[in-house]
Formats: structure tokens, C-alpha cells, sequence
């Protein structure tokens, strides 16, 4: 004999009952026991109706409506005419009860567990009976059968418990005197020694269907619902979970007590013993291979085989220095909780003694303080031990696998991941089986958890990068495009699966939780909501997904003033912005600190010389235990250009002119001209090599006259150009006289530095500089005489675009 137990989506509707059929007609020619839920939703519906009743409100009048109507639908939808008009009048009589039912509570204004499970039962009642009807007219060899005669239980209402002597009889002697095929039960419902209904706890007709399968014998248990078997997480949490093909009872009864609810905890225990296996199957696809549990598996060689999760856990804890070395503390503390009907998810206790700390229920919370309080009163009137401290809205995160035990450092990396994403863990326990390790943390970190844990127990090879970018202009737009390109190769051959959350300009932003569109993300801009930097940040913090990075492609203060706030809450920041790392070195170091406590790396390559890999190599230098003497740079891709295309045949104010107009220099031409942005640069690589400088320490020997300096518009400014054209020709002249070439050049040497224009003699690194080129000589400790050189484009939004990416990728790899 096998037994198929199915769930309440695959029963939600004629449509799928229809499946239901195929599945057993298809199933061995073998006696069959069927064990159905009620229909979906119809047992939370039958619980509010008679909540709302019970509050005296009229409303629950709707509820019972529906649940008539839902029932009258399959069967007019499934039952032949002609066989309907019997059927019906079963039902509506049932329906008739139940509405006397919930007149009674709503007239006395009260709910007892007693009627509770009497009302609740007409869900599987009803599903039961309309099937079993449904079958019989489809011509196979089906009756029905009600669970109440056969699994007796003692009247726990609501959860009651099994008396297997009896019921484990009355299934033998029903299953070997009917000799129907298939059976059809009730799942969920039982019935109390006096005859009361009872229930099993919900989720509970997959424990119905183990206690037959138990009873009767049964070669296999086939579970079937709405998921292809058991995940490695909850599928609707972790979108890359995968089936687990076969696990063992103990993993398998782990992970549905830390929530996995694809089956009822107590399910495995009464098949347990007699080694009789499960299956569980989808519904929805039914080849698909499932997930089969029995005694031995070898782990697939896997350590961790799930991850699992209970939400509304509160903790508890009792402390106080009385408890320290006196024995039977721990025992009074249980027994209070035990008598009281508290069930504890978890226990820790710290080794000193000092507390014990368990997790519960949310919903038990209130009663258990009372009951502790009330029970250590007399120590707590001593201070000897402290009022309990409740802590509420947590969730328990379990990894879970039989092979665990023998495995090293597997709650180091739980525990690192989890830091890294800035999971803060409120307790742990280990299971003393090492067949799991538990964390308790806030609600709302969940599915970060999850999918980060996920990552690193089960995808290995991917990582998934999460980013919001903030400024779409000249380069954020080819940063975006070169994402696109490259997102394929990034998967393929680097294990990155790099998405864009969120982006935003001055006017809109938008989001999308699946990544966004690359193709179109103009499109999703443009229909995005009003642009708010602080509402940026808030939405980027409550999506809370791990390797969080936020992407800076403004030039705004504003936005570098936001970053520790993304530091804080462990996501990364990448900034072409060169405010943040130029601006005060107070906010300097505490932007570095903060990406060092919490794990998040703050990157800005892109702030000298655009893509070039001048920062990077910097802090490769460092690290490796090299010691900066002096920079010479070449910084600025703007003078440069200008100094490049100035002679004696030009005015130097249409060079200017000619530079901004093809972006070569920022908006206002005086940020280039006037040194600042050179200056902000040296002050970068001067910091980077460990050196305490502020922007006012730089000496600028500006070429500028004061009067253009001093200039409040751009029309003004290049007005002023044309004032002092001799003075730059005079410049020139001087150069050339000296056969040399004008660079505007930075200098770091002996914690001092200086920019300024100087005259380049012939043979020099810098002479040749073409175009927009950057140029930088590290001289160090180990390269004292010939410097280390970098050179190449160092302006210009592809290049920018490009050191952006690069950072991602430095990200990725971290
Ligand atoms: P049924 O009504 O068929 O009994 P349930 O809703 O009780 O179905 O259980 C199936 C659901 O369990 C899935 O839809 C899924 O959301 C949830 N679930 C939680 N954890 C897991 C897991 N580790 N693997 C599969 N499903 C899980
Ligand atoms: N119908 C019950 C519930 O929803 C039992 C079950 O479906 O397993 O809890
Ligand atoms: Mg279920």
C-alpha cells in the first residue's frame, strides 16, 4: 500500500483537483490511501470567520459565504449533472451545521479550542467528501473514508496528540477489511476519546498521512504540493534554491522544525521507525524528480544541506549573578515554561553561568514573563537574578546537515558572512547532534541572510553583486552600458552576477528588486518616482540585499556627505566624486574607518586620472611594506589639453573655449584652470601614502591672473581671457626660449606638496605628454632612482566609466 497526501494549492480548485486525478490514476494499481487538505486558504478563511463571529461582527457572514461558494464551485464544475443534486444537499447540510455553529459563537461573543477544531474540520471535511464524490464518478474505485473514526487523539485542541495503540489498530483493521483501491481521508482532522473533533496542528494533514502510512504498512509516502521537493531554502525567499534530491529523516526533520514548511515537523517521526520512505512531489510537475527522504544518504558530499527558518521568535533571557554555580536554576526555568505550554525553540546558555537565554514564540511571549517573574520572584526580590529581558520580532536561521559534525570552521564562515553583511547575530546555539547551527536575528534581515548564507553554502561559484547608481550623465550612462555588455562575461568567467537595483538622476529614480533592464533603463527612469537622495538611501537600506554597493557618478557634495551613512550599514560606495576624499581629512579618515568596521570597501580609484590604475597600484605599494619619497604627476587631462593646443598661433582663450565646449574641462573652466582639481588629486595620492594633509597645505602657484580667478561667471571669466592674452603668449615665448614645453605638474616630496606650471625641458618623462594623457612617477623605497611610471588617458567618461567598473570588480573579488 502507498499513501499520496496532497496540499491545499494542489486542491484550490477544480482545475487542479483534475491534476490530483491524474496523478493517482497514473500512480500503482496497488490499495492507494489519499490524503487531502482542505482546499486552499479555506482553513485560514474558517479561522477568521469564526474570530470575526466570536468578536460579535457581522462580517463573518461574507466569510461563510465564501467558503459555500468555493465548495459549490468544484463540485458543479466536477460532478456530472445528474449526480450533483445529492451531493449538494450533503454539503449545504454540513454548511448548515457550520453556520449554526458560528451563530453560537457570535451570539455568547466567545471562541473555545473545542469548537475552534469542530469548525475548522468541515475544511478537510468538505475537501474530502467532494473528492472521494469526484473520483467515484470519474469511474475509479474510490471511497471515502473519515479520519476521525481512525486517528484518536487525547483533546488538546488545536494540536492534539496521537494515541498511535488505538489509532495504529483501528488503520490496520479499516485497511485490511475494505478492499476499495483508493481511499480517500481527511487530512488535519482526528477525533478525541470522547468523540470530540480534534486537529493536528496546522500544516497537519501531512502528519495524518504518515500516521496511516505507519499504521497500514505502507511501502512509501508520497507528499505532493506546490514546490518540487525539499530546497535548500525557502524558494520563495532564496530564488536560487535547488532541490535537494534525497536527504535523510534527522536533516530533513531539522529543517522543517526550523521551518522549512514543505512538511510538518512531526511528519517523519512515525515513519521513522519503520523505515518507510518519503517523497515529496510537485503537483504543478509532476516528473520532476522530487525530493526523497530515507535513513542513510551520503550527504551528495555536502556538508550544509539546507537552510532553514522560523520568523516570530522572541528571545528570552534570565540573568543575574545568583544563578552563577547554584544547580536546578535551569530546571526550575524549563519546568515554568513547560507547565505553562511554552514550547522553546532554542536554548544557549553562556558558560559562565551567568544566563540562560532561550527563544520562543512571539505569540507565548506575554504569558511566559508573567510565569517566569511569578516563579523566580523571591530571588528577583533579592536581586539575585534580574527580570527577564525579552527581545522581540527575531527569526532563527538554521544551517542544517547530517555531515556537519565532522566539518571544521563552518560557523566561522555562518558568522563572517553574516558580518560582512552587516547581520547582526542576537544569539547561537549548536544542536548537541552538530546537526545544525542556529542564529537569532532581527526580522527584517532575513532574506539578506538567507540569500547571503545561501551564496556561500550552495553557490559557490556566483556571487551576486547588488548596485544602485546615483548619477546617469556622460558617465553613468557608459558605465551602465558597459555593464550591459559585459554582464555575460562577468557571469561566465569571473562568477559575478552583477545587477542594477536602483538608479537615479536629478529628477527621477527608479527601482527594480530583479535588476534592472540595462536595454531600457532610460525608459524605467523616466517613469521613475521624484529624485530624493535621503529617500535613495532609505529605499537602498530596506531592500537590505547583500554586496550592496552604491555607485556615485555625481560631482554633488551632497552625495559624498551621504556616504557614511551607506558605510554604516555595510554597503559599499564607488565614487568617481573627488569631494569626499579632498574635503576635510577628518571625513577622509572616517570614511576609511567606517568601510574598515563594517566591512564594506570604500573605492574611488577614478579620482586621479580616471581609469588608470594609479590608486590601486598606490595601495599595492603600501601594502606590500613600500614607503613613498615623492610623487611627480601630471594630473590634470584638461590643462593639459589646453597647454597642448596653445601657441603663438592661438589666443589661449579659444583654446579654453575649445577644450570646454568638447568636455574636456569641468562646466566652469575655473575648477581646471585655477589648479583645484590638481590639487584635489595630489591631496588624494598624498593621503593614500599615509600622509596627514589638508587642501590649504597645497601650494598653488597659480598662472592665473586674480582678476580671472576672480571672475563670478563664465562670460566674465573668458572675457577676462581675452584681457590677459599677452601675459599667456609671454608664458608661452618663455618656453619656447627655453625649449621647453608648458605642463601643469604636481608635486608630492617630504609631506609638502605644490602644483603649478612649469617649464618641461626635452628628454623629460613628461615632455611628450599627448592629448589628455595623465602621467604619475612614483619614486619609493624601491624605486628611488627610476620611478615607477604610470601613464595613459587620464581623462574623458569611457575611461572614467571604466575605473568605475574596475572597482566593482575589486568589489566582487573582496
Ligand atoms: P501544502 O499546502 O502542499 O502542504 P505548504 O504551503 O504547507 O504546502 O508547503 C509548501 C511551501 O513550503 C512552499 O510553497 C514553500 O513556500 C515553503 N517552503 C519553506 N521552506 C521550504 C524549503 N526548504 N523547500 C521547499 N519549500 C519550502
Ligand atoms: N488545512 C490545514 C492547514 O491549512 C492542514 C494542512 O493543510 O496541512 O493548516
Ligand atoms: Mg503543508
Amino acid at each position: 500500500m502507498k499513501v499520496l497526501k496532497f496540499g491545499g494549492t494542489s486542491v484550490a480548485n477544480p482545475e487542479n483537483i483534475n491534476k490530483v486525478k491524474s496523478i493517482v490514476q497514473s500512480s500503482s494499481k496497488e490499495k492507494l490511501a489519499v490524503v487531502v487538505s482542505a482546499f486552499g486558504g479555506i482553513t485560514d478563511i474558517l479561522l477568521n470567520t469564526l474570530q470575526q463571529a466570536s468578536e460579535q461582527d457581522d462580517v463573518y457572514k461574507s466569510g461563510l459565504e465564501q467558503i459555500e461558494q468555493r465548495h459549490i464551485e468544484v463540485i458543479k464544475a466536477l460532478i456530472p449533472v445528474h449526480n450533483q443534486s445529492a451531493i449538494l444537499s450533503k454539503v449545504k447540510s454540513a454548511l448548515n451545521i457550520l453556520e449554526t455553529l458560528l451563530e453560537g459563537s457570535f451570539l455568547i461573543g466567545e471562541i473555545t479550542p473545542k469548537l475552534s477544531d469542530k469548525i475548522v474540520s468541515y475544511g478537510e471535511l468538505l475537501s474530502s467528501y467532494i473528492i472521494s464524490e469526484f473520483f467515484k464518478a470519474e469511474g475509479l474505485d474510490a471511497t471515502f473514508n473519515d479520519s476521525r473514526e481512525l486517528i484518536i487523539t487525547d483533546n488538546s485542541y488545536g494540536k492534539a496528540i496521537v494515541n498511535f495503540e488505538k489509532t495504529n489498530a483501528n488503520c490496520k483493521e479499516y485497511f485490511e477489511s475494505d478492499q476499495h483501491q483508493i481511499h480517500i481521508l481527511p487530512g488535519f482532522v482526528a477525533s478525541s476519546n470522547d468523540g470530540n473533533s480534534t486537529t493536528l496542528g496546522r500544516g497537519g494533514s501531512d502528519y495524518t498521512a504518515a500516521i496511516v502510512a505507519a499504521a497500514a504498512d505502507a511501502t512509501l509516502l508520497e507528499i505532493w504540493t506546490d514546490v518540487s521537493g525539499m530546497y535548500t531554502a525557502n524558494p520563495r525567499l532564496v530564488k536560487q534554491a535547488k532541490c535537494v534530491t534525497h536527504i535523510s529523516y534527522e536533516e530533513a526533520m531539522e529543517l522543517s522544525h526550523f521551518g522549512a514548511k514543505v512538511l510538518y515537523p512531526p511528519t517523519i517521526q512515525p515513519v521513522l521507525g519503520k523505515e518507510i520512505p518519503i517523497v515529496i512531489k510537485n503537483t504543478f510537475s509532476p516528473d520532476d524528480e522530487g525530493t526523497l527522504i530515507t535513513k542513510n544518504t551520503n550527504g551528495g558530499g555536502k556538508t550544509v544541506r539546507g537552510i532553514s527558518h522560523v520568523g516570530n521568535i522572541s528571545l528570552l533571557s534570565l540573568e543575574g549573578p545568583g544563578m552563577i554555580g547554584i544547580p536546578g536554576i535551569s530546571k526550575r526555568f524549563f519546568e515554568t515554561l513547560s507547565l505553562e505550554n511554552i514550547s522553546v525553540v532554542l536554548i544557549t546558555q553562556a558558560s559562565s553561568e551567568h544566563s540562560i537565554c532561550v527563544g520562543i514564540a512571539d505569540e507565548d511571549v506575554d504569558r511566559a514573563v508573567e510565569t517566569v517573574n511569578e516563579a523566580f520572584e523571591y530571588e528577583m526580590a533579592r536581586k539575585k537574578i534580574k527580570p527577564v529581558i525579552v527581545e522581540k520580532d527575531l527569526t532563527i536561521v538554521a544551517l542544517v546537515g547530517d555531515n556537519m559534525k565532522s566539518h571544521q570552521g563552518l560557523s566561522g564562515k555562518m558568522f563572517s558572512t553574516l558580518g560582512k553583511n552587516n547581520v547582526n547575530i542576537r544569539a547561537i546555539a549548536q544542536g548537541a547532534s552538530e546537526r545544525n547551527i542556529s542564529v537569532v536575528i532581527k526580522k527584517a534581515d532575513v532574506k539578506k541572510a538567507l540569500n547571503s548564507l545561501h551564496e556561500e553554502f550552495f553557490e559557490e561559484n556566483i556571487k551576486q553583486l547588488n548596485l544602485f547608481v546615483m548619477g546617469v550623465g556622460n558617465v553613468g550612462s557608459k558605465f551602465l552600458n558597459q555593464i550591459r555588455q559585459q554582464k555575460k562575461y562577468l557571469k561566465d568567467e569571473l562568477q559575478l552576477n552583477v545587477r542594477v537595483i536602483g538608479i537615479s538622476n536629478s529628477r527621477t529614480m527608479a527601482f527594480d528588486e530583479n535588476g534592472i533592464d540595462l536595454n531600457e533603463w532610460e525608459a524605467v527612469l523616466g517613469k521613475g518616482e521624484k529624485a530624493d537622495k535621503e529617500n535613495f538611501f532609505d529605499k537602498v537600506n530596506e531592500l537590505n540585499y547583500r554586496n550592496s554597493v552604491f555607485v556615485d557618478n555625481t560631482a554633488s557634495d551632497e552625495v559624498a556627505n551621504s556616504y557614511p551613512n551607506y558605510l554604516k550599514n555595510s554597503i559599499s560606495v564607488v565614487t568617481c566624486n573627488k569631494i569626499a576624499c579632498s574635503s576635510d581629512y577628518t571625513l577622509y579618515r572616517e570614511l576609511k574607518q567606517l568601510a574598515k568596521k563594517y566591512n564594506a570597501p570604500f573605492l574611488f580609484e577614478t579620482n586621479v586620472g580616471a581609469g588608470l590604475p594609479i590608486i590601486d597600484t598606490l595601495k599595492n605599494l603600501i601594502a606590500s611594506g613600500d614607503k613613498v619619497n615623492k610623487i611627480q604627476a601630471v594630473l590634470s587631462g584638461s590643462l593639459n589639453f589646453v597647454f597642448n593646443n596653445f601657441n603663438d598661433e592661438v589666443t589661449f582663450h579659444d583654446v579654453v573655449k575649445q577644450a570646454q565646449e568638447e568636455g574636456y574641462t569641468e562646466p566652469d573652466p575655473t575648477i581646471d584652470l585655477s589648479g583645484i582639481d590638481v590639487m584635489r588629486k595630489i591631496l588624494i595620492l598624498a593621503r593614500e601614502s599615509g600622509n596627514q594633509l589638508d587642501i590649504e597645505q597645497i601650494e598653488n602657484e597659480a598662472f592665473l591672473p586674480q582678476e580671472s580667478l576672480d571672475t563670478n561667471s563664465n562670460e566674465a571669466f573668458f572675457e577676462s581671457l581675452k584681457k590677459h592674452e599677452n601675459g599667456f603668449q609671454e608664458l608661452f615665448k618663455q618656453a619656447k626660449d627655453a625649449d621647453s614645453k608648458l605642463k601643469y605638474v604636481a608635486q608630492f616630496e617630504n609631506g609638502k606638496a605644490k602644483v603649478g606650471l612649469q617649464k618641461i625641458p626635452k628628454g623629460h618623462d613628461f615632455y611628450n605628454l599627448e592629448g589628455s594623457d595623465n602621467i604619475v612617477l612614483f619614486f619609493t623605497e624601491r624605486y628611488p632612482n627610476q620611478p615607477m611610471i604610470i601613464k595613459g588617458a587620464g581623462a574623458g567618461a569611457d575611461v572614467t566609466a571604466s575605473g568605475i567598473f574596475a572597482d566593482i570588480i575589486r568589489i566582487g573579488n573582496f
